[in-house]
């Protein structure tokens, strides 16, 4: 075996070894990813009960439904709130 034949049965492995690592490689930057949105989106929804006056707020609106307050005062509030 000379020096060409072992670097394509090194690229051979590469791949195998490579191919074989990337599903888990993909599931786990795809998980990382969502844990991250997941986070990030609980941060900033205001959905749930509106700290300043109770009123149901829907998980995507802007503004409390029952007293106005935007959901940037909401989502500080809660976070006040909650810590
Ligand atoms: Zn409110």
């Amino acid at each position: 075996m000379g020096g060409p034949e072992l670097l394509i049965l090194f690229a051979i492995l590469l791949l195998f070894v490579g191919a074989s690592r990337l599903p888990k490689l993909a599931r786990s930057m795809g998980q990382s990813k969502k844990e991250f949105h997941k986070g990030l989106k609980e941060d900033q929804s205001a959905e749930g009960p509106c700290p300043f006056c109770g009123v149901e707020v829907a998980e995507e609106a802007k503004f409390c439904p029952g007293c106005g307050k935007s959901a940037e005062e909401i989502i500080a509030e809660k976070k006040v709130t909650s810590a």
